[in-house]
């Protein structure tokens, strides 16, 4: 969709790009690259010239996801060529870090780096580009959603009060800069359990739900805990691609039909 920004700095659209989505998270460990990659995997899957990139200058994971280790080459322009897994376009900021050394930017030099790395992807020509972002609200997502012209934010949390509180500060980032929310995903929603068939609500019960409502935006789905989930992205192989018959995968591709 269109992005005017109206009062805002212009924006860096991506030639090539039909449509830039941010999934987020106010806080780690809530399965905000699970969903990112699934995302992706799915969209994929459905036809769409689909692109990832992981900004996490600190814990890049997307790479893993997807079972690579592949480094990427430059073009002749010195852009960097994007590395594909299953008719997927992986970037990641942890490619260019040389086996995995500890990476001590910081502040306004890692601010850079990231402006630096999001112009110099050699992504040709995309329907969607999904955006893996750093968990929080600090300054480097802000300078992402502030350099991109973002279509819309997706936040990722669990039931938890302690993550919803979070998810309430990744909703006001966004606002803040005029990027739609295109809804909240509630990650680890329940456990079915295989033996009595009935719903665990591990993390607790109706947070997605009343935090959806309060915040005024849609809850995209309820995503439960299954191993295929855990399984698929340690062997980097996300669920959607390999148990699409798992019950996150079906609710990952629900969420595709709403963005
Ligand atoms: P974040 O990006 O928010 O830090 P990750 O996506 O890395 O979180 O997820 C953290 C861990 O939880 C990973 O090992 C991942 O496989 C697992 N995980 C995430 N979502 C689910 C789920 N719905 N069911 C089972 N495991 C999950």
């Amino acid at each position: 969709g269109a992005n005017t920004n109206q009062g805002q700095p212009e924006k860096a659209t991506i030639p090539g790009i039909k449509r830039i989505i941010a999934v987020g998270s106010g806080k780690g460990g809530v399965g905000k690259s699970t969903v990112a990659a699934n995302l992706a995997a799915t969209l994929s899957q459905q036809g769409l010239k689909v692109g990832l990139c992981d900004c996490d200058l600190y814990g890049p994971s997307v790479a893993h996801m997807f079972g690579t280790d592949e480094n990427p080459r430059a073009n002749e322009k010195e852009e960097i060529i994007p590395i594909e897994v299953d008719g997927i376009k992986l970037m990641s900021m942890g490619f260019l870090l040389s086996d995995g050394a500890p990476v001590i930017v910081r502040g306004p030099i890692a601010t850079r780096y990231t402006q630096q790395f999001l112009r110099n992807v050699a992504w040709g020509e995309l329907d969607v580009l999904i955006l893996d972002l750093p968990p929080g609200t600090g300054d480097i997502q802000l300078t992402i959603v502030q350099t991109i012209a973002l279509d819309g934010a997706v936040i990722v949390t669990t039931p938890q009060e302690v993550a919803l509180i979070d998810a309430r500060k990744a909703v006001s980032m966004f606002d803040k800069v005029n990027v739609p929310i295109l809804g909240l995903i509630e990650n680890m929603a329940y456990f079915q359990c295989p033996s009595d068939n009935q719903q665990y609500h591990i993390f607790g019960k109706g947070g997605g739900v009343r935090e959806a409502e309060k915040l005024n935006v849609p809850l995209l789905a309820q995503i439960p805990i299954t191993m295929p989930t855990r399984e698929g992205g340690d062997a980097g192989k996300p669920v959607s691609i390999a148990a699409p018959e798992d019950a996150a995968a079906q609710a990952f591709a629900s969420v595709t039909e709403q963005l």
